[in-house]
């Protein structure tokens, strides 16, 4: 059983999922590098470390929920270098959606410190964060990945075991490409559907009903994209990232993916053109402008 962990990225999913830790009673002391974030999660209750020392140095497992996987290496071995205040034998579990390549370098170089690095990204939003049922897919040896899971409970409904590490972030660019390939295709058929005079509401009634649901038409059509909220809480650039993981993976093993390699420059354009503070289910504006002939 760990005994105190530490929980670097107090974002939106770092937040809630440090809390769901605090509240399966484990000890935790987080971190992030922006004072809102800080003060968000003690306000919430929650104890924040000030130094590299409080949230590592003392930690049996630390857990980090950051953008990127680079982000994630440079805060663990540059600036502020938290691994360099974790004992031998400390768990890290990146639950950040990172490259595996990255992972797989980090996990190599945290080892020669006999620390063990596993890959954990979760799948299902902020809702899921905050109630504690996201899907989570795991990285790593049978015997770390079983000594993890009740950390993992705390935050998760599933847990899948994918192999070694580095295959759970494989597995989650590949996820969220099919996803983002899904919405895409939902906005397309709102804006062929609409021009054509079908009501919005009855597209994803229809879609709901048929075989062209899928997690947009159930849970993003009517509320983020349609209604023009785009507020899903998934930032636009984060996909982006993680569909060029996708296509990247890709490209290193010399398969040639017609519609992943669209897909990424799709997001990537997207991405550009409506900037950092974009939610990916602007997708569906994006496509608005640039569909028309
Ligand atoms: P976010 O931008 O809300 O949170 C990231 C946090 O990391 C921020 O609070 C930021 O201040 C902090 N941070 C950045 N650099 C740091 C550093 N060097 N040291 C300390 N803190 C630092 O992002 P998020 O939506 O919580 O996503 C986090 C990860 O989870 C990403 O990899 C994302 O792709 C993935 N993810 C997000 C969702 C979602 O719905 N938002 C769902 C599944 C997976």
């Amino acid at each position: 059983m760990f005994s105190k962990i530490g929980f670097i990225g107090l974002g939106r999913m770092g937040h809630p999922m440090a809390r769901n830790l605090t509240k399966a009673r484990f000890e935790v002391v987080g971190f992030d590098m922006s004072e809102a974030a800080r003060h968000s999660f003690a306000q919430a209750g929650g104890q924040v470390g000030q130094t590299v020392a409080d949230v590592a140095g003392n930690a049996d497992l630390l857990i980090t929920m950051l953008p990127t996987g680079k982000i994630v290496r440079q805060a663990l071995l540059e600036e502020p270098g938290f691994a360099a205040a974790l004992r031998p034998g400390t768990l890290v579990i990146d639950m950040s959606s990172s490259a595996p390549t990255d992972t797989t370098s980090l996990a190599g170089t945290l080892n020669r410190q006999g620390v063990t690095l596993l890959d954990a990204p979760v799948s299902g939003g902020v809702a899921k964060a905050v109630d504690g049922t996201l899907a989570i897919l795991v990285g790593g040896e049978e015997a770390e990945v079983e000594r993890v899971r009740p950390v993992l409970t705390a935050m998760g409904a599933s847990i899948i075991h994918t192999g070694k590490t580095g295959s759970a972030h494989c597995m989650k660019a590949l996820n969220n490409y099919v996803s983002a390939a899904g919405l895409v295709a939902v906005s397309e058929a709102l804006h062929v559907g609409t021009q054509f005079g079908l009501n919005p509401e009855t597209i994803v009634e229809a879609l709901n009903a048929s075989t062209g649901r899928n997690n947009t038409t159930e849970r993003k059509a009517l509320p983020f994209m349609v209604s023009q909220a785009f507020n899903s809480g998934f930032a636009m650039n984060l996909m982006a990232k993680d569909i060029g993981i996708a296509a990247d993976l890709a490209a290193d093993l010399d398969l040639q993916v017609a519609e992943l390699a669209l897909m990424a420059r799709m997001w990537r354009e997207a991405s550009e053109a409506l900037g950092p503070e974009a939610d990916h289910t602007a997708m569906h504006q994006f496509l608005a402008d640039t569909i028309r002939r």
